[in-house]
């Protein structure tokens, strides 16, 4: 059996870690290796790898990390079919959809290559007579990143391309579920030039997240996952004296006014709700249908939940592919289940499926409910799976109120040919990432990626330049030479002169 252990100061180790999880097939349900799960001695080893590197890579000019982030970047294209590949075979998400989260990786990574003008500084000349004052930024040293199994490339690349180019040294925490994409990019990181120690990966579950929690050589941490963990690691991350941005859960709204091309809407809507088996965090899982939209778009939807190809992430019929894990499928079957019980009209009941030649792989049907209210549990919670609940209001007003009234507030959309709903609804909608006729809005690389409310823990966003000011911190210098220097001591407050 195959064992995926860490990359550690430029190598591969198996580290001292006594424990280990099974490593899935979610396509056939077999178990295809084991990831370790490191322990404390694992993390601080990492730590302690990334701690020696940073002050000689910190001094390295950034034009010169920019050019081998290029040389990375060249590479992560060249490699970026087996990479795919790997997200597919350990996630079980459709190819073109794991190249599509590639391609969105790489962005951020090309981003990155144009850190020495996101580093510039403000310079103010003659600040005071003979006096300039100018502000500069400087990396942290040791930053953290923990990240969910659903975007093992993507999500991870949102903040070491940024945070190393700024002259940190990283040290990243995938999911056990999918492992391996991480020590790809490891792998490749080490073929451009990278010196070693600058990017770790480290295997693992809370044990390890806990090391890095508490290690006092940890400067930050980036957390990507369900909110309650988000929640616990923001608190805990401020406790021990560190910086911390935390991405939590979502409950994406898209908003169908009745002008709406209610085909196009309908495609969007199912290709959001049921892309990746709904397993993004940018998925939407709530349709607001407005008016005079929901009879009409009700059928749309329907045939389409209908149709969805459900089959192996590696077959390009598919659509859509397995669950994750058998956990997750329970999970969601559940959340059916208690839809059901609370009066929600289950239009396509997606509980059962099974895939031809594939029968032990965690496939679940499309599932699509109409008439949910705010008050059932599967408007509520972020049920992360192939469902979508549809709510019926009869006004724009009452379609925002909703949309305003979630604990979630990560991305939502609305379908609009109206230019006035279309503005009012992205100035007064609360929540982070607006679409108007998009779906599926997430920011390009060079605006930051980042929710409100319950989706996001800390003040900046993942990615763009809140990255870059998240892993740096300022620097103010203010310079006087002795030539414009007056005699004498001066006891006021130094204003302007
Ligand atoms: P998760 O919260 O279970 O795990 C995320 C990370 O935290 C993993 O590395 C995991 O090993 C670790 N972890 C799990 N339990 C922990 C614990 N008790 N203590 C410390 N660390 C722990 O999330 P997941 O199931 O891997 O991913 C799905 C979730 O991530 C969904 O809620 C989804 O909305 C969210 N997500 C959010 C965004 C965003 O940008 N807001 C992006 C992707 C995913």
């Amino acid at each position: 059996m195959k064992v995926i252990g860490n990359h550690i100061g430029g190598r591969t180790a198996a580290g001292s870690a006594t424990r280990s999880q099974d490593v899935f097939d979610p396509a056939t349900g077999a178990v295809q290796a084991k990831v370790l799960l490191s322990n404390e001695a694992d993390v601080r080893a990492a730590v302690a790898c990334a701690r020696a590197a940073f002050p000689a890579w910190a001094e390295v000019p950034p034009v010169r990390r920019a050019r081998l982030m290029n040389r990375f970047l060249a590479l992560l294209n060249q490699h970026k079919d087996a990479v795919a590949r790997a997200i597919t075979l350990e996630h079980g998400k459709v190819l073109s959809d794991a190249r599509g989260e590639v391609e969105r990786g790489i962005e951020v990574v090309e981003f990155a290559c144009g850190i020495p003008q996101l580093l510039k500084g403000d310079y103010t000349e003659q600040a005071s007579t003979g006096i300039d004052n100018w502000t500069l930024r400087q990396p942290l040293g040791v930053v953290a990143g923990i990240t969910p199994f659903n975007f093992p490339l993507m999500v991870p690349a949102w903040m070491y391309p940024v945070a190393i180019a700024a002259g940190n040294t990283f040290v990243l925490k995938p999911s056990p579920i999918d492992p391996s994409p991480s020590l790809m990019v490891a792998e490749l990181m080490r073929e451009a030039g990278f010196p070693d120690g600058v990017f770790n990966v480290v295997q693992g579950d809370k044990e390890a997240v806990d090391a890095l929690l508490h290690h006092p050589d940890v400067q930050a941490v980036s957390f990507v996952g369900s909110t309650a963990i988000a929640n616990a690691i923001y608190e805990t991350g401020a406790r021990h004296g560190k910086r911390v941005q935390a991405l939590g859960g979502a409950k994406n709204h898209m908003v169908v006014m009745p002008d709406a091309d209610l085909e196009k809407a309908a495609d969007a809507l199912v290709g959001a709700a049921y892309g990746s088996a709904g397993e993004r965090c940018m998925a939407i899982s709530v349709a607001v249908l407005v008016g005079a939209a929901a009879e009409r778009i009700m059928p749309l939807l329907a045939m389409r939940v209908r149709a969805l190809r459900i089959g192996s992430g590696l077959d390009p019929a598919s659509e859509m592919g397995p669950i994750v894990s058998a956990p997750a499928r329970e999970r969601i079957r559940g959340y059916v289940d208690a839809g059901v019980a609370e009066g929600a009209a289950l239009v396509v009941d997606g509980r059962r499926c099974t895939v031809k030649g594939t029968e032990r792989g965690f496939f679940l049907g499309g599932s699509l409910f109409d008439q949910v209210t705010p008050a059932m549990r599967i408007y509520r919670e972020e049920i992360f799976g192939p469902v979508l609940c549809c709510v019926r209001v009869p006004g724009f007003e009452e379609a925002l109120q909703l949309v305003n009234a979630h604990q979630y507030a990560n991305g939502v959309a609305c379908f609009t040919q109206d230019g006035h709903v279309a503005r009012e609804f992205g100035r007064r909608v609360q929540a982070g990432m607006v679409g108007i006729n998009v779906p599926i809005p997430v920011p390009m690389a060079w605006h930051g990626f980042g929710g409100w409310k319950k989706s996001l823990f800390g003040d900046m966003h993942a990615y763009g330049e809140e990255g870059v000011r998240f892993y740096t911190r300022q620097k103010s210098i203010m310079q006087r030479w002795p030539a414009s220097t007056a005699a004498g001591s001066d006891f006021s407050m130094p204003v302007a002169q």
